[in-house]
């Protein structure tokens, strides 16, 4: 056990100057990061952990992936790295439930619902990055999830494409295999599935969250649809959704949602 987390805080570390090095992260994401991974190593144990790397390394590949021609699309040079932001907006629900899992240990009442909730939030994050990271690459013009008649700007919240739909599932697929693999559960069928799926319609629900909640402004010096409240060191004017709701809440809640499908998947499964 000592061996195992001396060997996770090694790993942890190692990825995270990767993670700075390649500005995969900016200083204060790494940071967040750490602290997260961190909390999961010393609440669930290293086979938690290699989970939510499995996350960060295909969500940073498939980033930098077709940089290039994505910068064309978004125009926007930090959005390849992520920020404290983006981290806990993907980390925290994870997080949460590890947290929850050791808790239920400490009083010895069965966790196994904490265990595929983590599973799920982090499939639901992977399913979201790829989604956006490889749609983004899609030659097919994004359209409204709720609202498909209507196309949306590349790379904006709401917006789905064919090929971005298929990389979500792609992306669940991904972290239900290292769940079944680093064996955190007995493997079965049916919690292979409850990943998958959770993460897809997670991802589904970060689309329809994007489209509805979500804050979008209108910037008065470039006149651009924005989705940040400052542009152009100026306050956008709001086009619609919610002041508070950013694409990282939107990404935190779809979490939650994607925890709960996978605990209702699961249940009715197995
Ligand atoms: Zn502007």
């Amino acid at each position: 056990m000592v061996l195992e987390t001396l060997l996770g805080v090694v790993i942890v570390t190692s990825f995270a100057l990767l993670g700075y090095r390649f500005k995969a992260f900016d200083l204060k994401g790494i940071i967040a990061g750490l602290i997260l991974v961190y909390f999961v190593l010393f609440s669930t144990g290293l086979r938690w952990v290699l989970i939510v790397l499995a996350f960060v390394i295909v969500g940073s590949l498939f980033t930098k992936f077709g940089k290039n021609k994505k910068r064309l699309a978004i125009k926007d040079s930090v959005y390849f790295t992520r920020s404290w932001r983006n981290v806990l907006g993907n980390g925290m629900v994870p997080a949460i439930f590890s947290g929850l899992e050791m808790v239920s240990s400490i009083y010895k009442v069965d966790g196994s619902l904490f265990v595929i909730a983590f599973g799920s939030s982090l499939a639901t994050a992977c399913a979201d990055t790829l989604a956006t990271e490889i749609g983004l690459l899609s030659k097919e013009k994004p359209r409204y999830v709720l609202n498909p008649k209507k196309y949306a700007i590349p790379g904006s919240s709401g917006g789905i494409t064919g090929l971005g739909t298929l990389a979500s599932l792609l992306g669940s697929s991904i972290i239900a295999l290292v769940f079944i693999f680093v064996r955190i559960m007995d493997s079965s069928l049916a919690i292979f599935l409850a990943l998958l799926f959770s993460g897809f319609l997670g991802s589904l629900v970060d689309s329809i969250l994007g489209q509805t909640l979500q804050f979008k402004g209108l910037c008065s010096i470039c006149n651009e649809e924005i989705e940040n409240k400052i542009h152009h060191k100026n306050k956008a004017k709001r086009i619609k959704g919610i002041e508070v709701i950013d694409n990282n809440v939107v990404n935190l809640l779809a979490g939650f949602f994607g925890a709960i499908f996978g605990i209702v998947i699961y249940l009715l499964l197995r």
